[in-house]
């Protein structure tokens, strides 16, 4: 038996996962991650913490099955997270600055008030965000005593996660990245394919402390012989959202898959079109092969599964997130109550920032489970909201976007919310069959560079979700629902929205 070795250094975890050659999950490890606050709003990992990380469950999985079974190696990796470390040694030079860190904010202010939005949105797909590594880059160029000197004499490296991984897996010998973690620099021109020089000037980056950007799926050499006892050829690399999409294999233009998590992705195939967003959604690249590239556009929910935390947590209307299906299930259909997560303002496509979050409609009969369904029902909701103006998006560009959505994470487990999603959407719901789509999808990269899996028109056939939900709701009710939102979000809006 021929294995696939992906491994997937996430925010709160790093986790080594061996595929076989029929893309089922064979031995896995994983181990959590450290997450340091130095103070409020600032997040920090150590990326020596990271490596070791990475050798130790390599090495638990590789145990089970012997490194030699290997065919190839992929990666994928929380994107975003800003490290910089000493070209000669390997060391990092400061901690990790994690990609929710917003200490950048001052600076994002400052290139906003000098008018960079255009040239940012235009160049780079994004919008000036803390999330991005370019603002963080600039601060640690700024803060750490003799880095920027250092920088540019060319013996400092810069790189996202998946770049200090190539770079110490293979002893130095690359400095390099992928263009879907390139794109999230917020310094890519992802039209071009290259590092912006207006941007990379603006913000003081030297050039040569930058890695060089490859093929998703390619040629990032050989893991040192001394880490695994031989060397194994890595193949593929892709930030996590663009993995779990290639992992839902949504390979077509128009496919959408969403990640319902803590918030939830959604990314959808816009095929060689770089669109751009009416609604500031994240223009970016899905995956580059033989130096084409392919785009994506990208949206985000803040408050998915965790508006049932809250539910759980501050209301203690529920003991357990499981417990809500059952509840859900027991709702009275015609409550009329709706949740408008609105915690953290009202995010793609209202953006509202100063919204308060609500929960209109109830009556005097308003119970316990009605609030509950209510919370799932606005995920459905949401999504609703965030795949029509991504599609009006597409439309604009000639894309065909409609069809069937993927999902994954968490809160796919509950048949209630996925149902409902189902019926709110009016389209078929379809759950991952693998859950691990983001540890799957560096899996597919690298493999089928190595002869694994097929081309991508054979992984679009052989893809099989776990569980269809069609829709049963019928299109008076949907629409009639859907209005309803709409009216308590209006309601939520603040007055300046
Ligand atoms: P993350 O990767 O963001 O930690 P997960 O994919 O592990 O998220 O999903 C966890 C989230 O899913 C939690 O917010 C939890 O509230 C929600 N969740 C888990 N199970 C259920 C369920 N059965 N019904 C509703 N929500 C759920």
């Amino acid at each position: 038996m021929r294995y696939v070795l992906a491994i997937d250094q996430g925010t709160t975890s790093t986790r080594a996962i061996l595929f076989e050659e029929a893309g089922q999950p064979g031995p896995a490890a994983v181990v959590p991650l450290t997450q340091i606050y130095p103070a409020p709003g600032q997040v920090e990992h150590d990326p020596e913490e990271i490596w070791n990380a990475v050798l130790n469950v390599c090495r638990t999985v590789l145990g089970e099955v012997g490194a030699d079974a290997v065919a190839a190696v992929g990666i994928t990796n929380q994107r975003e997270t800003t490290v910089v470390w000493d070209r000669a040694t390997g060391r990092p030079l400061h901690n990790a600055i994690v990609w929710q860190d917003r200490r950048t904010a001052p600076l994002c202010a400052e290139l906003e008030g000098e008018g960079w939005a255009p040239h940012v949105a235009e160049t780079t797909g994004l919008i000036i965000d803390p999330y991005f590594s370019a603002t963080k880059l600039a601060w640690l160029l700024s803060h750490v005593p003799g880095l920027a000197a250092r920088a540019a004499a060319g013996e400092v490296c810069f790189g996202t996660i998946d770049s200090y991984l190539l770079f110490r897996l293979t002893n130095g010998a690359l400095h390099g990245t992928d263009a879907t973690n390139a794109a999230r620099t917020m310094l890519f021109d992802i039209g071009k394919g290259a590092w912006d020089a207006a941007l990379l000037e603006r913000l003081d980056i030297p050039p040569a402390m930058l890695p060089e950007v490859r093929d998703t799926q390619g040629d990032f050499g050989m893991t040192a012989a001394e880490h695994f006892g031989v060397g194994l050829p890595i193949r593929g690399v892709a930030g996590d959202q663009q993995a779990a999409a290639h992992g839902q294999a949504c390979v077509r233009p128009g496919m959408v898959k969403a990640t319902y998590g803590t918030g939830c992705f959604v990314v959808a195939n816009t095929a060689d079109q770089k669109v751009a967003s009416a609604t500031r959604m994240l223009s970016t690249i899905l995956s580059q092969r033989a130096g084409a590239r392919t785009f994506a556009l990208e949206g985000a929910i803040f408050m998915a599964g965790a508006t049932i935390q809250w539910l759980r947590d501050n209301l203690g209307l529920i003991e357990s997130a499981e417990e809500s299906e059952a509840l859900a299930r027991s709702a009275d259909p015609n409550s009329g109550v709706y949740l408008v997560p609105a915690f953290q303002g009202l995010g793609a496509p209202f953006w509202d920032a100063d919204a308060k979050a609500a929960i209109v409609g109830m009556s005097r009969a308003a119970s316990r489970a009605d609030v509950v369904a209510a919370g799932l029902e606005s995920v459905a909701f949401q999504t609703r909201d965030l795949l029509s103006a991504m599609r009006h998006d597409m439309g604009a560009t000639g894309i065909d976007a409609t069809g069937t959505l993927r999902v994954d994470g968490g809160m796919t487990a509950n048949g209630w919310a996925m149902q409902r999603l189902a019926d709110i959407l009016g389209e078929a719901v379809e759950v991952a069959a693998i859950l691990e789509t983001t540890s799957l999808g560096a899996a597919y990269f690298a493999g089928q560079a190595v002869g694994f899996y097929g081309d991508n028109a054979t992984l679009a056939e052989t893809w099989t979700p776990a569980r269809v939900y069609e829709p049963a709701m019928g299109a008076a009710e949907r629409e009639a629902r859907y209005a309803g939102w709409l009216e308590a979000v209006d309601r939520v809006r603040s007055r300046e929205g």
